[in-house]
């Protein structure tokens, strides 16, 4: 019992160790000291099957996975070759014996080896000798074999020869922040940390409360004053992201909270810590990924409070970066982004967030690429050159220069692309045949309508008005969303906007309203939402309608469809609002209305609801999630999710089918519209008219410049014969090579 108590320490020290060399040394220390024998290494294949010697209690080791023995050669060899564990008393007597000078092995008598497999494939050697020239007891030999099937699992090869690939050169897999590469030097960005402070009695709590009164006067002008710096760069629109931390600054609940404080006897830093905590932790506890990832606003906005209160942080007394600098730290807050000039400015990467922060958000406003949640990095410091890879969420530190030349190749490659799309904008969205495609921007923020318009977009192809009810603090009056609507309207001049009605409940709740349920994405949501809710759903039809007084680019789009009363009831409002209105003396237009076709159960009914409907859009984000029964938010399961799947393809090729057959406009606005793979399947569909974020627009329209509608007709029909997911993936990346528009898919 204890032997097996034993092993299953080691083998779970070994799975706990905090780096893969750390991991392989725990190995053989601690199984050297388990058996009390003089040697103990592990040698791990190659891709050649050369045995390269990567730890080792005993032989002299050199560097790390510098001594190799040759694939067959030696003991070693034989080991992995039998796959069988090898007792010898007397090694050097043995014919494969094969002495290494460097490890000085011929002191060592006995020799134990047993393969490590993994998959039927030998990955490594476990090796244990002794100067003593004798055969392993029956008992060290169990233990040895155990430990060795058991190491099998938990060494993470893979790590391992990266480690030693790139030598000094540690590789972090993080979250996908903002695409690209970018090659710079670390700039740490260590914010003074709020959550540290400790409690403390005010002892002047006037002279607090003035001092409090200023600070949020002097942090306010600060930011306003970073993000005038920006929108010179960037649109007025992009920038307001700021205002994110102008609103917290101007909220009541947060200015008179830490008053309150302070009068109650609490110094200044203590009430600040206490307010922004409360304010922090009532968005993390939220469920939706992107209410979740305002915190992190909050904490940065207490932390640069902070910084101000102390006086580390002296306006603009920093000095500027004169090289390609990568801003890192545990969250890179948007002030941060803001002090380093653009052209400086190579790359982000947060130990923290999601690629839903404000940071993620602004990164790829700005084209820069971004890894977040690495977790912490230690032993970086300022200066040391750093990879960050935002394509496939990687950070190389300290690249050698092999890897760092590779890297440079791509970067120059994805520059002379950026160059191209550039010139792309005002080219039209056409395949090389001349088949038009229509490009349509999706919105949810006042600060995506410029960089849509910019990228060459002509029209809003999905306006998700749940978002300014989402950073709202109650429901937006009708005044208020007539506001929004109508900026959104004016700004798309004579371009169709589908705005979609409230689609919260699921994965979008609204703080403000919670609903509790056991199975939210199947419960009270979207379109069943507003029909139960018909006074506030009323509301925002008029506020719509208003809104398109003396235009006709209006287009409303229901969301969640399921059944047929539920566009017919929708009708009746909207009926029944037209005349409210025209009562009151205003007199609009009845637009057209659509449906977002994402529950299944809409698409065998598409054909009756013709006559009740003026286009349709796939929303190929919940379609994909309600055909797969797959949590489209759940990273445990993120891995199947995939809107290439057969079956989803299958399924919309049936919507496609339908609409043209009843010469029914359709759309595709999930973010199918805006992978290549994807888009290419599309379009062999049939699909004409895409809708995607308008980062992505310009990308796609030159994917579409680079083929004909016949490629694309061949590669769906050949995808529509595979049954998985991946599979489809490598035909049309392939297939994407074959016709020279590959890059796309860096
Ligand atoms: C979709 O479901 O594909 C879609 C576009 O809507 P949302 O992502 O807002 O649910
Ligand atoms: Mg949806």
């Amino acid at each position: 019992m204890s032997v097996i108590l034993d092993l299953t320490r080691i083998v779970q020290t070994a799975a706990d160790a905090e780096s893969p060399s750390a991991q392989v040394s725990v190995i053989v220390d601690s199984i050297q000291q388990y058996l009390g024998l003089d040697v103990c290494s592990l040698y791990l294949a190659d891709e050649r099957g050369d045995m390269a010697l990567l730890a080792s209690h005993g032989l002299n080791l050199g560097s790390v996975g510098g001594i190799r023995i040759p694939a067959g050669k030696g003991l070693v060899g034989l080991v992995a070759q039998s796959r069988h564990p090898i007792n010898i008393a007397d090694a050097a007597q043995h014919p494969a014996f094969y002495s290494i000078r460097e490890t000085k092995e011929e002191r060592y008598s006995s020799f134990f080896g047993v393969p490590i497999v993994r998959g039927g494939v030998v990955i490594g050697v476990l090796v244990a000798q002794s100067k003593e020239a004798r055969e392993l007891s029956a008992e060290e030999s169990a233990v040895l074999v155990t430990l060795g099937s058991q190491l099998a699992l938990v060494v993470s090869t893979e790590s391992i020869w990266q480690e030693i690939n790139h030598s000094t050169a540690p590789v972090l897999t993080g979250i996908k922040g903002a695409p690209g590469i970018g090659i710079g030097l670390v700039r740490l960005c260590d914010e003074d940390d709020l959550y540290s402070v400790s409690d403390g009695q005010c002892r002047d709590i006037d002279a607090a409360l003035q001092e409090w009164q200023e600070l949020v006067k002097t942090v306010l002008a600060d930011v306003k004053r970073e993000q005038a710096g920006l929108s010179e760069l960037l649109s007025q629109d992009v920038a307001a992201v700021f205002d994110a931390y102008c609103l917290l600054l101007s909220d009541p609940s947060l200015v008179n909270g830490v008053s309150q404080l302070i009068r109650d006897g609490v110094h200044l830093p203590g009430a600040l810590k206490k307010v922004i905590h409360q304010h922090a932790d009532v968005f993390l506890a939220m469920d939706d990924p992107y209410l979740r990832a305002r915190h992190e606003d909050i904490r940065h906005l207490g932390n640069k409070l902070y910084s101000a209160w102390r006086g580390l942080r002296a306006t603009g007394s920093e000095e500027l970066p004169t090289t390609r600098t990568v801003l890192v730290g545990s969250q890179v807050s948007v002030s941060d982004i803001a002090r380093i000039p653009s052209e400086y400015l190579a790359g982000i990467v947060c130990f923290q967030g999601s690629n839903l922060s404000h940071t993620a958000v602004l990164a790829n406003a700005l084209g820069v690429p971004a890894v977040m949640g690495v977790g912490e990095i230690r032993g970086l410091y300022n200066q040391d050159e750093l990879v960050v890879d935002g394509n496939t969420a990687k950070v190389i530190v300290r690249p050698t220069p092999s890897v760092l030349v590779e890297y440079e190749q791509i970067l120059k490659a994805q520059q002379q692309l950026k160059g191209e799309l550039q010139e792309l904008r005002d080219l039209p969205a056409q395949t090389v045949d001349g088949t038009k495609i229509c490009l349509y921007a999706n919105s949810g923020l006042l600060a995506d309508i410029s960089p849509g318009l910019q990228a060459g977009a002509e029209g809003l192809g999905l306006y998700r008005t749940e978002i300014p009810f989402m950073v709202s603090e109650t429901f937006p009056s009708e005044e208020e969303q007539l506001a929004v609507y109508r900026q959104i309207l004016e700004a798309y001049d004579t371009k169709p906007v589908h705005m979609r009605v409230l689609d919260i409940g699921g994965d979008k709740p609204l703080p403000y309203f919670p609903i509790r349920e056991e199975n939210p994405a199947l419960g009270w949501r979207g379109i069943r939402f507003c029909l139960d809710n018909s006074s506030l759903f009323m509301s925002q039809i008029r506020a719509m309608l208003r809104a398109s007084e003396g235009r006709e680019n209006l287009r409303i789009m229901l969301p969640m469809v399921g059944n047929t009363s539920e566009i017919i009831e929708f009708h009746t409002l909207l009926d029944d609002a037209i005349t409210q209105l025209a009562e009151e003396g205003i007199h609009v237009l009845r637009p057209p209305v659509g449906i977002m076709v994402e529950v299944p159960s809409a698409i065998s009914q598409l054909r009756s609801w013709r006559h009740l409907l003026d286009f349709i859009s796939i929303g190929s984000n919940d379609l994909s999630q309600y055909l797969l029964a797959l949590d489209r938010n759940n990273p445990r399961v993120a891995r199947s999710y995939d809107h290439v799947h057969p079956a989803v393809l299958h399924e919309i090729a049936r919507v496609i089918e339908i609409a043209q057959s009843t010469d029914l406009p359709f759309s595709v606005c999930g973010e199918m519209s805006s992978d290549p793979i994807a888009v290419l399947l599309l379009l062999g569909l049939g699909v004409r008219t895409l809708s995607m974020s308008a980062a992505q627009l310009p990308k796609i329209k030159w994917l579409l410049r680079q083929i004909s509608i016949d490629n694309a007709k061949a590669i769906v029909e050949e995808a529509l014969l595979l049954n998985d997911a991946m599979h489809i993936r490598k035909l049309v990346a392939d297939r994407l090579y074959v016709l020279g528009a590959g890059e796309i898919l860096w």
